[in-house]
C-alpha cells in the first residue's frame, strides 16, 4: 500500500495523499455535480473557479508581484526551452524596430550547470540556426559560463561568468534535477546566482522546474520569466506554470512583421495565453485541478513557503550529513563536491565498491524505498526529496544508509 513505501522519484514524484484522496472523489463527482472534473467544460463556472483559485493561491504562496502574470501552459519544461527563445526574441525585436537590413540577431546568454540547462541551450541553437544561406539567423546563443569541464559537480565562480552587454536575456536553471546542483538561496552565499553581474536591461530567465515552491525565489523581480513543469512539487505532469513580467507579453505576429524573426506557434505565445486567461485552447484540466488542491494544502497545512523552506532545509541537511558520514567511512561519495551547490531537492551520490550500489538498491527496495536509481545518463543513486516526501521517510532512508555502512 501507499503507507508501506517511501517514494523518492525525481519526477513525476509523490503528491500529498490527502490531495490525491480528494482528487479521486472529484474525478468521479466534482462538488456534487454528478460529473467528474475531467468531464466538465473548461469554460464552465466550476473549472473557472478551479483555475482562478490556483492562480490566486500561487500568487499568495510565492508572493508574485502585481506586474507579473501567471500562466498555465502545456508542453512541459522542454516546451519552454523553445517558447522562451521565440517570445523573448519577439519582445527584443519590438524594442528594436529598425529596418530588417539593419537588424542584428541578439546574443542569448546561457549559464550551463548541468543536463537541463545544456538541453535548453541546444534548443536555442537549433531554433536560431539560419534557415537559408546568407540569413543572419534569429539569435546568437552563447555560453556565459559552464561547469561541464568539471562534470557538473560545482557551480561557476563569479570570475567565470562572462555576460554580454547587449544580450536579449540570460538563462539559468535554478536546480539541475539530474546532477543535483542548485544555486544557494541567499545572495551572500558562495556560488549564488550573480544577479549583480548581469548587465542592466538584460532580461533574466529561470527554469525552476524541480525547485518550484520549495523555498522563496531570490531576487524575484529581477526575473523576466520563471517557469516550472508541475510534476515535482506542484501536481501531475501535463501542466507547466509560467510567471511572465507583463511587458513581455508581446504580440509576436506584430514582431514578425518587422522582419527577421518568425511568429511564435500560437499555443506558445505568452500574450495569447494571457489574453485568454490560459484558456485559449483546452487546458490540461485534471493536472490544474490537482495542482489547485496541492496549493491549498501547502498554504493551509504546511506553513506556506516559509514552512516548506524550513522543512526542506532540515530534510536536506539530515540526508547530506548522513552521506558525509558515509563518505568518511569510505562507503559513499556525494556527486556535488561544493556544499553550497548541493540541491535541497535531488540528492545525488554513489555507493563505493564493486557491486555495492546494486546491493544498496536491492536492500532499499526490500525496505520500501522506491525510485532511488540515478538518471539513466549518469547512473548512481538519486534521492529526490520534494515537498511531499516526509521527514519520516528521509529519517528512515538515513537509518538504512547508516545500517548499510556497517
Ligand atoms: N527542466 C528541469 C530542471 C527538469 O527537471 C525537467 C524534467 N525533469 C525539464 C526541464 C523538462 O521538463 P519536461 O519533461 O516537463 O519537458
Amino acid at each position: 500500500t501507499r503507507d508501506q513505501v517511501h517514494n523518492f522519484a525525481a519526477g513525476p514524484s509523490p503528491l500529498p495523499t490527502t490531495c490525491l484522496e480528494e482528487a479521486s472523489l472529484g474525478l468521479l463527482n466534482y462538488e456534487d455535480t454528478g460529473m467528474g472534473i475531467c468531464e466538465l467544460s473548461h469554460r464552465g463556472k466550476e473549472f473557472k473557479a478551479v483555475i482562478e483559485g490556483a492562480e490566486a493561491d500561487l500568487r499568495t504562496l510565492l508572493g508574485v508581484p502585481k506586474n507579473y502574470t501567471i500562466l498555465f501552459s502545456q508542453g512541459g519544461g522542454t516546451g519552454q526551452f523553445s517558447a522562451v527563445v521565440l517570445n523573448l526574441l519577439a519582445a527584443h525585436r519590438l524594442s528594436h524596430p529598425v529596418p530588417a537590413e539593419q537588424f542584428q540577431p541578439p546574443v542569448l546568454d546561457y549559464v550551463l550547470t548541468g543536463s537541463w540547462s545544456s538541453k535548453a541551450y541546444a534548443e536555442a541553437q537549433r531554433l536560431c540556426t539560419p534557415p537559408f544561406p546568407n540569413c543572419p539567423g534569429f539569435g546568437q546563443p552563447r555560453i556565459a559560463a559552464s561547469t561541464k569541464s568539471t562534470s557538473w559537480t560545482r557551480l561557476p565562480t563569479r570570475e567565470e561568468y562572462k555576460f554580454s552587454q547587449d544580450a536579449a536575456y540570460v538563462y539559468y536553471c535554478e536546480n539541475e534535477t539530474i546532477n543535483g546542483i542548485e544555486f544557494p538561496p541567499k545572495q551572500e552565499d558562495e556560488g549564488a546566482f550573480p544577479f549583480d553581474l548581469v548587465p542592466e536591461g538584460v532580461e533574466v530567465v529561470a527554469d525552476y522546474s524541480s525547485s518550484f515552491i520549495s523555498r522563496p525565489i531570490p531576487n524575484f523581480s529581477r526575473h523576466a520569466i520563471i517557469y516550472a513543469g508541475a510534476q515535482k512539487n506542484l501536481g501531475p505532469s501535463g501542466v507547466t506554470v509560467l510567471i511572465v513580467r507583463n511587458d513581455l507579453l508581446v504580440d509576436t505576429t506584430e514582431a514578425s512583421k518587422l522582419g527577421c524573426i518568425p511568429p511564435v506557434p500560437i499555443t506558445y505565445e505568452y500574450k495569447i495565453l494571457a489574453d485568454n486567461g490560459s484558456l485559449y485552447n483546452t487546458p490540461p484540466t485534471f493536472p490544474i485541478y490537482v495542482s489547485a488542491l496541492v496549493l491549498k494544502h501547502l498554504i493551509k497545512n504546511k506553513g506556506g513557503l516559509e514552512g516548506l523552506e524550513k522543512t526542506n532545509k532540515e530534510k536536506a541537511e539530515l540526508l547530506y550529513n548522513t552521506l558525509e558520514d558515509a563518505e568518511k567511512k569510505g562507503k559513499a561519495r556525494l556527486v556535488v563536491r561544493e556544499k553550497n551547490a548541493r540541491s535541497w531537492m535531488n540528492v545525488t551520490f554513489n555507493i563505493e565498491g564493486e557491486g555495492e550500489e546494486k546491493k544498496f538498491l536491492e536492500g532499499a527496495e526490500k525496505r520500501g524505498f522506491r525510485q532511488l536509481k540515478g538518471h539513466r545518463s549518469v547512473g548512481g543513486i538519486r534521492a529526490s526529496i520534494y515537498n511531499a516526501v516526509t521527514m519520516e521517510s528521509v529519517q528512515l532512508l538515513c537509518e538504512y544508509i547508516n545500517e548499510f555502512c556497517k
